[in-house]
């Protein structure tokens, strides 16, 4: 019988709303887009783009009440308030029909992105990763179980920083919906128990400072709350 050469690292999670248990995080997937106030400030045209995603290391997951370090390489970090799906039965090309049935909960994200590195990608056709996928890029306030929460289809979704509303919208404003969303990204990979899906985020992202305190929320789901440190 074989060993490992060093002990594996414990899984990334994420907390559980009125529970010591946490959810084990396989891969963060991200839904591009998704709102078209938001499409329409970053310069793209809603209704002619399909949904397309990009993906976090399971580990960037941060719980909420966190302070993370401001990151480096960026000078323009921006928040980006999401919806978070928590799948808990995985499925290789679900149907939307019956996408909803593979979701163990929601909560509330905010997928932080270093908007500077983001606009060279773009402009070079290079990848996101690096704009995207940094350290503790990723924060979750706790699941909530469906037997909870239900499946939200509407709901306000907002950001604040230090207390000033920055981003503001509503669920029923996705574009592509929570079962879509599912149905399309399962067409690409198996998803599988344990993956978290960020859903998109309305209008209003900005760029935060070391020393601010982001709050945010989504109606029936949740509230998040991240401060940023220094720089490490
Ligand atoms: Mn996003």
């Amino acid at each position: 019988m074989s060993a490992f050469v060093f002990a594996p690292p414990q899984p990334a999670s994420v907390a559980v709303a009125g529970s010591s248990d946490r959810f084990p995080v396989r891969r963060i997937l991200c839904v591009g887009r998704n709102y078209a106030a938001h499409a329409r400030e970053m310069g793209n045209d809603p209704d002619r783009d399909p949904p397309f995603f990009f993906s976090k290391p399971a580990d960037a997951v941060v719980d909420s009440g966190s302070t993370i370090p401001y990151p480096p390489l960026t000078q323009d970090l921006h928040h980006e308030i999401e919806l978070v799906v928590a799948i808990g039965r995985g499925g290789f090309r679900i149907a939307a029909a019956d996408a909803l049935s593979h979701v163990w909960g929601y909560g509330v994200g905010i997928d932080f992105t270093r908007r500077d590195l983001q606009d060279v990608a773009k402009k070079m056709g290079r990848p996101w990763d690096w704009s995207k996928g940094f350290d503790q890029s990723a924060p979750c306030a706790p699941l909530v179980p469906v037997a909870t929460s239900g499946h939200p289809a509407a709901g306000r979704i907002w950001l604040a920083v230090n207390g000033e509303t920055r981003q503001q919208g509503d669920l029923k404003e996705l574009i592509w919906s929570i079962p879509e969303v599912i149905a399309i990204c399962s067409e690409a990979m198996e998803l599988r128990a344990g993956d978290l899906i960020y859903t998109g985020t309305p209008a209003g992202v900005g760029a935060v400072s070391a020393g601010d305190r982001i709050t945010g929320g989504v109606d029936g789901i949740g509230e998040i709350e991240i401060t940023i440190g220094a720089p490490r």
